[in-house]
């Protein structure tokens, strides 16, 4: 390995023992231990070629402890474009996580071209709660919805400015943001990538990483406000995102394709070799209907992933608490299920399942 540089030894909400500064890091002289930097000092261009780095990042939301996120860059020896990985902004999205961590621990700067850049876990408050937001006793935040961030807001807005930025000032038209998430703790994903919706000059780009990726399934993401990849998308920075099966378990075959498309991509970027030409899928991006529960129920339904459904099937429906029907739950479409509902009970408004259309 030649991780020579990162110890990593604190722990997020503790103080660190060491503060190393990013222009420490950069002349390569007293960088042992590695333990945190404040995030406004990381200068991705400024670090070493031909080294491996891990540490915190410190970010001050304005509680009385500084939030630690973790951050790992390689860079290689020769130049490249700058990959720049994130998971854990839904805390309990694990299979992201771990992509994160194989790659940076696999690859070889002496072999790299480039830089690889991971946050493994981009939102430490709803990791350290195993759930999806930050903790109602924090802010209640999702911070999937809140990018670009607000430097005057509440700790999880504070934290996606300062990702945001930092991300913002990393990546340029060349390199690549993946935003890796997983399916909730109620409804299950499909093993997918895809694109955001709005028009950007990094579309192209954004398009080709995608389908480079590996997997067959290509989605149109739906633009909206806040999401990271929607946001970056719009600041024009090539992006991609993922979905993959979540349950807030950790599924070994999602986490296997996410690390494979993470290779692929670097491949495909000229930042590793590969003893395999890059493939490129080349289906449509398909985009999704997500069908809502109309209102509280139990969802009975005998609905998979990736089954095909026809316009105006039944796909399920929603009985009450003594088992009558509620309502029945038609295909507004014809597609495969790319995401479905595997906690029966639902509350009005409510995800059931994400409809690819044909
Ligand atoms: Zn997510």
């Amino acid at each position: 390995m030649h991780d020579r540089a990162g110890t990593g030894s604190g722990k997020a909400g503790r103080s660190p023992a060491t503060t190393v500064t990013a222009s420490a890091m950069a002349t390569g002289q007293s960088v042992e231990p590695v333990d945190t930097v404040p995030i406004g000092e990381i200068d991705l261009a400024a670090m070493p070629p031909g080294r491996k780095w891990r540490c915190w990042l410190q970010v001050a939301t304005g509680l009385r402890q500084p939030v630690m996120v973790p951050f790992v860059v390689a860079r290689g020896v020769s130049p490249g474009p700058t990959v720049f990985a994130v998971a854990g902004v839904h805390g309990n999205e694990y299979e992201g996580m771990e992509a994160i961590r194989a790659t940076f621990a696999a690859l070889d700067v002496g072999r790299l071209a480039g830089t690889f850049a991971g946050i493994p876990v981009a939102n430490p408050y709803a990791y350290a709660a195993r759930s999806r937001t930050t903790p109602l006793e924090i802010d209640g935040l999702n911070l999937a919805r809140i990018f670009p961030g607000n430097p005057d807001g509440s700790p999880s807005a504070v934290l996606a400015d300062h990702l945001f930025r930092l991300i913002g000032r990393s990546l340029g038209p060349d390199d690549l943001l993946i935003d890796f998430h997983s399916g909730s703790a109620e409804v299950a994903f499909a093993t997918i990538v895809g694109v955001r919706a709005p028009a950007s000059p990094a579309r192209a780009r954004s398009e080709a990483a995608a389908r480079h990726f590996g997997l067959p399934a290509l989605w149109e993401i739906p633009d909206s406000r806040g999401p990271l990849n929607a946001e970056t998308t719009r600041a024009g920075i090539p992006t991609i995102g993922t979905e993959t099966t979540g349950r807030a378990g950790f599924d070994a075959r999602g986490f296997a394709a996410l690390g494979m498309g993470l290779a692929r991509v670097m491949a495909y970027l000229g930042m590793i070799a590969s003893e395999q030409a890059p493939v490129a899928a080349t289906g449509p991006f398909r985009p999704t209907r997500e069908m809502l529960a109309p209102s509280s129920g139990f969802f009975r339904t005998s609905l998979k992933l990736h089954d095909e459904v026809e316009a105006g099937e039944l796909l399920g429906s929603l009985v009450d608490i003594f088992g009558d029907r509620v309502a029945e739950i038609q295909s507004p479409c014809a597609g495969s299920v790319w995401a479905v509902r595997e906690t029966c009970a639902v509350e009005s408004g409510e995800t059931l399942c994400y409809i690819a259309l044909r």
